[in-house]
């Protein structure tokens, strides 16, 4: 009955029992016959089931036409009181079963799909989070590659391109401005406050000038403590002068760097395009050449004139930096030997200066006192050559023989406070004035001859020898050379190099020599190179002789045994030490 009530509600579809011999003992259906492998295998104790379908086997046999539905088949041993019995065999609807699997795929495809969903949205999101970030660290890579670091400013590439883009437009009547704005003294603000503090100092600056531009205008940060500035299409050189001169007066408000009140001033130049230059290179290398006058007249705000061009810029860059080399002793003196040839022995010594400058190595003369001659700098200049040497002259000739020459520039020469200067530092190293030699250029006297003459005879009545130097090379006229307190005729060296070579400029010296000693002179030669030249300045009654044949420009230190070299040369003619 309850066999019978499984079948009717599908639970069971078939069910046999057969005996431990494979017999039926058993069948829902009435049927009697038919041993089966699988009952033998759990007639032994095993479980085997099997997905088959109902009647396979009278469908193989061809009992009946088409096979029944599908079926799980169970063969499960029946066992009775710990004893096997016999065999059971069932068959199951397997639809229930396909059911929950297909039900059971369902639900997996579902779990599946929004897994895949779910890690493809985690994708998209990790993805867009990653090219944001990469998207963002490009535009910070682009900034950099545009934009000074410290201040956020552009930098000198972005310059240089909204720079180009303003001149292409420009023209005559509507100009592009191409400024240079330069920090006066930063170096010295730098050195005493910190780093930490001139940098902020850049960084306030740098805020102020950004924020008072007017629009489409450009300030960049150039490098150091130098600014760039674009304007566009201005009304003219009135217009850039005048934002110019704002921006001036924006740098030089007073501002606050580390609790330290302080006030910054700065010197701009400008050029402008198409007029000054047509290409960003060479109007910011005039603006340059604008602000170092700017800098040097203290004039604030300069436009370019071609006949600035005179100071280049890389001497002019010097010049801006040798008031803090003179403070920072990076100035040292060479002297070279002046020899009398009469006692055969070395009577005075030249200070030569020369700039032991911190990036460019050892600097001379040429590099950078033409330009600094033009600034007010070359009195300090002067006065810490005097006071080096005068120094130096007491330790390497206590006893007070050697003479000191000293050379002066021009300025320096129509300058009242000059004899002054020198007393000074006279009295301040302990030096008699009759040691002293002061080499002054013919063509310092010719600029303001009247002027020169009353500086140059008050230093002679306080006993100071006076030296025309590179004499020959000017247009001194000979009356008025008369006139002056000179001790020394120096001969300029061009024409002594080239005497043994040239008559004409042997004749020249020979009569030098002779003019010389007519108006009481004593007379120097410089340039001598050679034993030739020394022989024939010998022969022309030449006083002194000075020359890399003697003696090479050298160190304090190095200086006695030059001396000795010297003087054992022209005693015993003997060949100069190779230097
Ligand atoms: P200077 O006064 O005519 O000095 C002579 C220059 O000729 C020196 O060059 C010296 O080194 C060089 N010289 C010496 N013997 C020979 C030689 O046998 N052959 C050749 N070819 N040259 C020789 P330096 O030191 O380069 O000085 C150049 C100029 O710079 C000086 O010319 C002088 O006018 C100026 N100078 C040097 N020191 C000072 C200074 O302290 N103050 C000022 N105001 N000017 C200075
Ligand atoms: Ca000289
Ligand atoms: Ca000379």
């Amino acid at each position: 009955r309850s066999v019978r009530q499984s079948v009717a509600e599908h639970r069971v579809l078939r069910l046999r029992i057969r005996d431990l011999d494979g017999r039926i003992v058993y069948a829902d259906d009435g049927t009697t016959s038919g041993v089966d492998d699988n009952s033998t295998k759990a007639a032994r104790g095993a479980v085997v089931t099997e997905i088959t379908r109902l009647d396979a086997d009278a469908f193989a046999e061809r009992k009946v036409a088409r096979p029944g539905p599908r079926v799980v088949e169970v063969y499960e041993p029946l066992v009775s009181a710990g004893h096997r019995v016999g065999v059971l065999e069932l068959y199951l609807p397997y639809a229930p079963i396909a059911a929950d699997i297909a039900q059971g795929q369902r639900m997996l495809a579902i779990v599946l799909g929004c897994g895949l969903l779910a890690l493809w949205l985690c994708l998209i999101g990790i993805s867009a989070s990653t090219s944001r970030r990469l998207r963002r660290q490009v535009a910070i890579n682009a900034f950099l590659a545009e934009h000074d670091p410290l201040t956020n400013m552009p930098n000198r590439s972005q310059f240089a391109h909204r720079a180009a883009a303003a001149i292409a437009d420009a023209t005559a009547d509507r100009p592009t401005a191409v400024a240079v704005i330069d920090l006066d003294r930063f170096k010295i603000v730098n050195d005493t406050l910190g780093h930490r503090n001139g940098d902020q100092l850049l960084v306030t600056l740098a805020e102020r000038l950004g924020s008072r531009l007017r629009d489409g205008d450009t300030v960049a940060r150039l490098g150091g403590d130098e600014f760039g500035v674009v304007l566009p299409f201005v009304h003219g050189p009135g217009e850039a002068v005048e934002v110019l001169t704002r921006l001036r007066q924006v740098v030089a408000e007073p501002l606050d760097i580390d609790g330290l009140p302080l006030a910054v001033e700065a010197s701009i130049g400008f050029a402008l395009a198409p007029d000054d230059g047509t290409d960003v290179d060479t109007l910011l290398q005039r603006a340059d050449v604008a602000m170092y006058v700017a800098k040097r007249d203290h004039l604030g705000t300069v436009h370019y004139r071609a006949d600035h061009d005179q100071y280049d810029a890389g001497a002019l860059r010097l010049v801006a930096e040798l008031g803090a080399a003179i403070e920072c002793n990076e100035l040292l003196l060479h002297y070279q030997p002046k020899a009398d040839l009469h006692s055969e022995s070395v009577t005075a010594l030249e200070a030569l200066v020369r700039w032991n400058h911190p990036e460019r190595g050892l600097l001379y003369p040429d590099a950078f006192l033409p330009a600094a001659e033009q600034t007010e700098l070359v009195e300090p200049l002067t006065r810490w050559v005097m006071r080096q040497a005068f120094r130096d002259l007491h330790e390497l000739d206590p006893q007070g023989t050697l003479a000191m020459a000293v050379n002066v520039s021009a300025r320096s020469v129509t300058r009242p406070e000059f004899v002054e200067d020198v007393l000074r530092v006279l009295e301040e190293t302990g030096t008699a004035p009759e040691r002293v030699i002061l080499e002054i250029t013919e063509t310092a006297l010719v600029a303001d001859p009247a002027r020169a003459a009353q500086t140059l005879s008050l230093l002679h009545d306080a006993g100071v020898r006076i030296s025309i130097d590179d004499f020959g090379a000017g247009q001194t006229s000979l009356g008025y050379l008369a006139a002056l307190p000179i001790t020394e005729l120096k001969i300029d060296k061009t024409f002594v190099l080239s005497m043994v070579d040239d008559e004409r400029n042997a004749a020249i010296v020979r009569s030098v020599i002779e003019l010389g000693h007519s108006l009481g002179f004593t007379v120097t030669a410089e340039g001598v190179e050679t034993t030739q030249i020394l022989d024939r300045l010998s022969d022309a009654c030449c006083d002194t002789v000075q020359g890399y044949l003697l003696a090479r420009p050298t160190t304090a230190v190095r200086l006695p045994a030059a001396i000795s070299d010297v003087a054992r040369m022209l005693r015993h003619g003997a060949r100069p030490l190779p230097d």
